[in-house]
């Protein structure tokens, strides 16, 4: 017999849960659930699905559980395998689902191969869940040789992993991309792939992923700090004077504006003068910061701030993460952050 082409990699979330006592939880069986699944697709879906094997495992989480550490453990995992499959598709909690996304984009740099990731909001045996759907999207899209990335899929979109973010709390269309667009969507049971807005051509060269050890990161020493009116410099340095802390992604105003006080700027570069690196990005979902474009912000470049220019969140933060879990200078530091890597930027 072939080999199966692909490998589903089952970390938990809502699509594989179950009612249980306390609410929904992670529950197994996912090999039997899927199979049952699969074959309450309408034929011509079940004939186009492309053969796989399950890894599920032993813990399974719910994803607002997840860490920098599950992070490295799949991307792990993944890279391990990778030659064994033509691509991955990874169940995933919706809540931190883009979170994930971006982090493996940047420890698979060079990917060669599709690693899709996908989620639902409902439960697979829930009536008329989102799951059979977005599983069926998800495995076909890992089957296409041109997708050489990590993507999210859901509710008929393929979304650049490192640019998406969860949008809806409640709505099966959960996840948009604010600030590029769609890699791919599904049309009835077909889908198709804009393979000029993918990554491949963006690449350089053969996979080079880079692996570091994410657990000298993961006890908070990053952290996420959103500006809200009145807030004062003991409230910024309650986060940044801590010597745990090696860096700090700041959700700014609008293009990249701060209120007018100079003693924030003073944390800011006190932060930044003992080896914190910090970057800025915007509250605005779309669009991007321009650090001294207002007065407002000029101070920032001053203090040692780097522009996170259109990242999400999710991608300014996960940058930050696998760039200080890695024995690099301060200064490739900062240059790789201003690169964009994986298409993040
Ligand atoms: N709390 C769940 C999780 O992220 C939500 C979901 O999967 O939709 O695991």
């Amino acid at each position: 017999m072939a080999h199966p082409r692909l490998l589903i990699i089952y970390t938990g979330g809502t699509l594989g849960m179950r009612p249980g006592d306390h609410g929904l939880t992670p529950s197994g069986n996912i090999e039997a659930r899927l199979a049952k699944a699969f074959r309450q697709l309408p034929l011509p879906q079940q004939q186009a699905l492309p053969s796989f094997e399950v890894l599920s495992y032993p813990q399974l989480i719910d994803s607002s559980s997840a860490t920098p550490n599950n992070w490295a453990q799949l991307a792990g995992d993944i890279a391990e395998r990778l030659k064994d499959y033509q691509g991955f598709v990874i169940i995933h909690g919706t809540d931190t689902l883009s979170w994930t996304a971006a982090s493996l984009a940047y420890q698979l740099q060079g990917l060669d191969r599709p690693v899709i990731l996908t989620g639902a909001m409902q439960p697979l045996e829930t009536p008329g869940s989102d799951a059979l759907d977005n599983l069926y999207g998800a495995l076909r899209f890992a089957d296409q040789p041109h997708v050489k990335e990590a993507a999210i899929y859901f509710h008929g979109k393929l979304l650049r992993g490192v640019r998406a973010t969860k949008l809806h709390s409640e709505a099966m269309d959960a996840f948009t991309s604010p600030n590029y667009p769609l890699l791919g969507e599904r049309m009835g049971d077909d889908i198709v792939h804009y393979r000029g807005r993918g990554l491949v051509d963006q690449q350089r060269g053969a996979p080079r992923f880079e692996l570091p050890d994410y657990t000298t990161v993961s006890d908070g020493a990053i952290v996420r700090l959103v500006l809200w009116p009145g807030i004062t410099a003991w409230q910024l340095a309650a986060w940044l004077d801590d010597p745990r802390v090696k860096g700090g992604i700041l959700q700014l105003w609008g293009a990249g504006n701060l209120p007018d006080d100079p003693s924030l700027l003073a944390v800011l570069a006190k932060a930044s003068g003992e080896g914190k690196m910090l970057v800025a990005i915007s509250q605005c979902p779309q669009g991007s910061v321009h650090l001294g474009a207002y007065a407002a912000g000029k101070g920032l470049l001053d203090a040692g701030v780097l522009s996170g220019d259109g990242m999400t969140p999710e991608a300014a933060f996960g940058k930050l993460v696998h760039l200080l879990a890695q024995p690099i200078t301060d200064e490739d530091r900062r240059h790789r952050f201003l690169s964009p890597l994986v298409g993040e930027r």
